[in-house]
């Protein structure tokens, strides 16, 4: 982290950021015919940079989730499992295995190539998160893959004065260390509960791209409500010196941010590289079985 960010008072924003847009996302499916909606789409890659997708779902409906996410590559970038409610078994080539269940965050670092399975381990009642993919760095691309499961009662979390309970899963916050941390990309991410009436006040370094989505409840954002299911991106104005949000019915949102990274994009679906010839060689990387062991 920077020091700026650790002096900040967050009490003292005298330059909060405004609501650029919303967005509703798109209704979509992926995996096995898991539905859900992409918040975060390709066309915005380049507005919210280092973040290339942001997933959201949320049924009740076995049938919606059942079938997971069989065995897929990636490459180039790191995938952020958060789960709301529910539990997935993760398996990957790299050997790794890990049960993701409420509450609990699974950090894939892709690097040169994963193949990984996602699978649910619940044939009914509700499964509720997010899968977040964040960029890396063209220097860090083909670094080893990496994997963390953090469970819940491993990722940092404080309460204000002002009724907000903030988890940190990645970045600083109001002097709290998140669960991870990451030097290229600096990434920001916080889970926020609001109770009625609350407000929460996020130092950010105005460079970094940031937004939030609210996935229960209401908030504010200056003059500009923010409702259920939308992601609001956030102005980069000059001089802004973070965002404040306001809650008057209990709510709860995510705040997402980063340090762009101001690096070509190439992205071929799982894979993400720089240039299109990066692309080509990772499928025939993947089909010559080179990815993992
Ligand atoms: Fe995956």
């Amino acid at each position: 982290m920077t020091a700026t960010n650790t002096l900040v008072r967050h009490d003292n924003l005298t330059h909060p950021r405004t609501v650029e847009r919303l967005v509703a996302g798109e209704a979509t499916s992926d995996g096995a015919g898991v539905k859900l909606t992409r918040v975060l789409t390709q066309p915005l890659q380049r507005r919210l940079d280092p973040y290339l997708m942001l997933d959201s779902f949320g049924t009740d409906r076995a049938e919606d989730y059942i079938g997971g996410f069989p065995d897929h590559p990636h490459r180039g970038f790191e995938t952020i499992t958060y789960m709301i409610s529910g539990r997935m078994r993760h398996r990957d080539s790299a050997g790794h295995e890990g049960l993701l269940q409420n509450g609990g965050v699974q950090w894939m670092t892709a690097g040169r190539g994963v193949v990984h399975s996602e699978l649910p381990e619940q044939e009914d009642g509700r499964m509720e998160g997010f899968q977040l993919w964040l960029n890396l760095p063209a220097k860090d691309k083909m670094n080893a893959p990496w994997y963390r499961d953090i469970q819940s009662d491993q990722i940092p979390e404080f309460t204000t004065d002002a009724g907000v309970t903030a988890r940190v899963i990645a970045g600083m916050s109001h002097g709290v260390e998140g669960a991870v941390q990451r030097e290229g990309t600096q990434p920001l991410y916080l889970d926020l509960h609001f109770e009625a009436g609350s407000q929460f006040a996020q130092a950010l370094p105005a460079s970094h791209n940031a937004f939030i989505y609210v996935y229960r409840g209401e908030l504010r954002v200056g003059d500009e409500a923010v409702p259920s299911q939308r992601m609001a991106i956030l102005r980069n104005d000059d001089g802004a010196d973070g965002v404040v949000l306001r809650a008057d019915a209990p709510s709860r949102a995510l705040l997402i941010a980063g340090r762009p990274l101001n690096e070509p994009i190439a992205q071929y679906g799982p894979f993400v590289m720089n240039m299109k010839e990066e692309i080509f060689q990772a499928v025939q990387d993947f089909q010559a079985g080179k990815f993992g062991s």
